[in-house]
């Protein structure tokens, strides 16, 4: 049977350096449900050659859930009062690196709202503090933006990756979501800097943020081609209360889906998660991410009174497969779909 015309053009964006953006469009806008299909086991056999049947885990301690910045998605933003705050402390981090390492995590994230109580200094002790108890794990910071000399510091004490989405690539877009103190040349300068650095670095962006283009998403996958990320995050936009998008519909789970198989294409190497957000939307979320591509998973390791209080966006799924201390349900939903669980330290391989 002669290949479609789509098909032909999921197999190009694999195999070509350069895509026009007419192409992309007509992948992001015209697949059929076959052509669809097609291109996410297309994405879960690239990934497989990559990564075989592993997939990774990575422990996510959520740090604080104060925030200077004021995204005007986001539940942690500084002015939404009806916010629930607190900051964890260095002992209270350590007590969960101890316990994710009695678990078989290899991989710690410290991720949080960028909390002036927790600035440079703080944030090198703990680090330098994770280094000396666990002197074989990776470590990865997800605390916004920050000047070179601090990352510097951060990198000096021992951290290995930092997590930065750029969030949309398109300014005028970038300038709706944020207030004036913001802006995305800055967040992208942020990147290159840890990328020259050395972190092995992530970005990525929400699929149906508010006021979201196929253009905008057109020039995510262009920036993502131009930065080359180690790992490339993505996760549908989910409405937060307390927020001006508190009415805005959620994303897509298939555009989800679609964009994660779309980069695994030009990214064969990269790690992707199958994020939160997607989990949140849909049971099966998680799953259909990694039958699409993704092969990372990012367990909650916080401490269980605080989980409820990282309320970046509505309804966060913390518990059952979500939950660090349940990873029997993880293990065994993936082993119903044919994968396992890789506890090894999964750093970015050229
Ligand atoms: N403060 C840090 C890390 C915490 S926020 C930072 O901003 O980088 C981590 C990510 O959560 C953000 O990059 C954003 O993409 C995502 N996020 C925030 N609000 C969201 C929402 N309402 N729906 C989906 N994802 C959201
Ligand atoms: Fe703060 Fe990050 Fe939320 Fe923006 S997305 S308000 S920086 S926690």
């Amino acid at each position: 049977m002669a290949e479609s015309n789509n098909i032909s053009l999921v197999k190009k964006l694999y195999s070509e350096k350069r895509i026009e953006r007419n192409e992309w469009n007509r992948i992001l806008t015209s697949l059929n449900d076959d052509e669809r299909n097609f291109l996410h086991s297309f994405a879960a056999d690239i990934t497989r050659n990559s990564f075989g049947r592993g997939i990774y885990i990575r422990g996510l301690i959520e740090i604080s859930s104060y925030c200077r910045n004021n995204c005007y998605y986001c539940g942690l933003r500084c002015s939404n009062s009806q916010a629930q705050r607190y900051r964890l402390t260095k002992e209270e981090i350590l007590d969960c690196c101890a316990q994710g390492a009695s678990m078989g995590f290899n991989t710690f994230v410290l991720q949080g709202g960028e909390d002036p109580m927790q600035g440079r200094e703080w944030l090198v002790d703990v680090i330098e503090a994770i280094r000396l108890h666990h002197p074989d794990k990776a470590i990865t910071l997800s605390v916004g933006e920050k000047d070179a000399d601090t990352y510097r510091a951060f990198r000096m004490a021992g951290a290995d990756r930092y997590l930065l989405r750029h969030e949309t690539r398109n300014d005028a877009h970038y300038n709706t979501l944020h207030p004036e103190s913001m802006n995305g040349k800055n967040r992208r300068d942020c990147l290159r800097t840890l990328k020259s650095i050395g972190f092995q670095t992530g970005s990525g962006m929400m699929i149906g943020s508010p006021g979201q283009t196929i253009e905008h998403i057109i020039d995510d996958i262009e920036f993502l081609d131009e930065l080359q990320p180690e790992m490339i995050g993505i996760g549908p936009f989910i409405p937060a209360s307390g927020t001006p998008f508190a009415n805005e519909p959620a994303g897509s789970i298939d555009r989800t889906l679609l964009l994660i198989s779309l980069l695994r294409l030009r990214h064969p190497k990269a790690l992707i998660p199958a994020t939160t957000a997607l989990a949140t939307l849909a049971p099966d979320g998680r799953l259909r991410a990694i039958e699409a591509g993704a092969n990372v998973v990012m367990p909650n390791l916080s401490p269980s009174d605080v989980r409820r209080k990282y309320s970046i966006y509505d309804n966060k799924a913390h518990s059952g497969s979500e939950s660090a201390t349940q990873t029997e349900i993880l293990k065994k939903e993936l082993n119903a779909i044919g994968y396992h669980i890789d506890y090894g330290r999964g750093d970015y391989k050229k």
